[in-house]
C-alpha cells in the first residue's frame, strides 16, 4: 500500500516537474512560455523588444555594462542560444565568436538573423601615424577590416527593423499585423532622428569631430558629413598611441577645436588628457553598444542616447540651433 502510494506520488511530482519546466520563464504566471529572442548588442535588443511587444521574450546577451568587442560567451550564454528560437548579431566581423557557435547549432530550431548581411560596410579606418589616418593599407587581421558599427546610421538602422520584422513575421504569423504596426512605429521615428540630426549638424561652426575613444562613429560621421579623427581604431577600445594623442592635441590646436569627445562604458581618460592639453571640452558621445547598469534598469532606449548625442555635438561643433 504504501509502496503504491509511493508510486502515485512519484508519478504526480514528475508529471509536475515535466508541465511547469516546460514553462520557460513565466512559472509564476502560468502563461504558456514565449518563444526567446536572443540578441547580441543593446540597439539590436532595443529595436527587437519594441518590435515583438509581449508576444516574444527578447533577452540580450552582453550583461550591462560590458564592452562588445572583448566580449566571449560564456557557456550558458552558448545554451541560451541553443535554446533560443531566433539569434539576432551584427556579423561575424562585429561578433567573431558567432561563427563558431553558429557551426554547432540546429538551424531548423533556431532562426538566424544577421542584420549586416547584404548592407554595404565602410572599411575601417587604419592609421599610418603620419598625419593622414584615412589610409587604407594592408590588414593584420581580416575582422578588423570592416567598421561593424553600423547601428550608428539610422537609415541602416531602418533597414535592420525591415529585416527584423520579417524575421518575426516569418516565426510567428499570427502576430504579423502587430508587428508590422510597432516596427512602422520605430521606423518613423528613426527616420525623424536621421532628420534632426541632418538639420540640427547642417549648420555649424566646426565640422571636424574629435574622439577619444575608439573609431566607432565612421557611419555617422559619413552620414552628416563630419571630419571624423578617433584615438583608435575600431575594436581596440582603449588603445591609443602617444603619437596619436600628439596628433589629436595638434588638430584641436590648428582648428580652434571647442570639444573633445569621449565614450561611455570605457575610462575618459585619452579625452581628459587631450583636453587638459588643450582647454577643450569634454563630451560624452554614445555608440550605445550596451548599456551601464543604471540606464538599463531605467529603460533608456536608443533613441534617447541618439537624442543626447545630438544635444552635444550641437554644443561640441557649435551648431546654429534650429
Ligand atoms: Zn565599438
Amino acid at each position: 500500500m504504501v509502496k503504491k502510494i509511493f508510486s502515485i506520488v512519484f508519478f504526480i511530482l514528475i508529471t509536475a516537474l515535466f508541465l511547469f519546466g516546460c514553462q520557460g520563464n513565466n512559472k509564476t504566471t502560468g502563461q504558456p512560455a514565449r518563444p526567446v529572442v536572443v540578441t547580441t548588442l543593446f540597439p539590436l535588443y532595443d529595436f527587437a523588444r519594441t518590435i515583438a511587444g509581449d508576444r516574444m521574450d527578447v533577452q540580450l546577451l552582453l550583461p550591462p555594462g560590458i564592452g562588445p568587442h572583448h566580449f566571449e560567451p560564456r557557456p550558458d550564454d552558448l545554451a541560451r542560444i541553443h535554446r533560443a528560437a531566433m539569434f539576432v548579431y551584427i556579423g561575424p566581423f562585429m561578433e567573431p565568436w558567432a561563427d563558431r557557435v553558429l557551426a554547432g547549432i540546429d538551424r531548423k530550431k533556431v532562426r538566424v538573423v544577421s542584420v549586416a548581411e547584404g548592407i554595404s560596410l565602410l572599411p575601417a579606418p587604419t592609421y599610418t601615424g603620419k598625419g593622414d589616418n584615412r589610409h587604407n593599407h594592408a590588414h593584420k587581421n581580416q575582422k578588423e577590416s570592416f567598421d561593424p558599427h553600423l547601428w550608428l546610421d539610422f537609415s541602416i538602422d531602418q533597414a535592420i527593423v525591415a529585416r527584423l520584422l520579417d524575421a518575426f513575421i516569418s516565426a510567428d504569423p499570427e502576430g504579423a499585423e502587430q508587428y508590422r504596426r510597432r516596427a512602422g512605429i520605430l521606423t518613423e521615428r528613426l527616420a525623424n532622428l536621421d532628420k534632426s540630426y541632418k538639420e540640427g549638424l547642417a549648420d555649424c561652426q566646426s565640422r571636424i569631430l574629435l574622439h577619444g575613444g575608439h573609431a566607432a562613429f565612421g557611419y555617422m560621421t559619413k552620414r552628416y558629413n563630419l571630419e571624423y579623427h578617433p584615438a583608435a581604431g575600431v575594436t581596440a577600445e582603449l588603445e591609443t598611441t602617444p603619437h596619436r594623442l600628439a596628433e589629436l592635441v595638434q588638430q584641436v590646436r590648428n582648428n580652434k577645436v571647442k570639444a573633445i569627445f569621449t565614450e561611455e562604458l570605457v575610462t575618459p581618460r585619452v579625452a581628459r588628457t587631450i583636453a587638459g592639453e588643450t582647454g577643450a571640452t569634454v563630451l560624452m558621445l554614445y555608440a550605445a553598444p550596451n548599456l551601464s547598469p543604471e540606464d538599463m534598469k531605467k529603460g533608456v532606449t536608443f533613441i534617447q542616447l541618439m537624442e543626447e548625442n545630438l544635444k552635444n555635438l550641437k554644443t561640441g561643433l557649435v551648431c546654429k540651433n534650429l
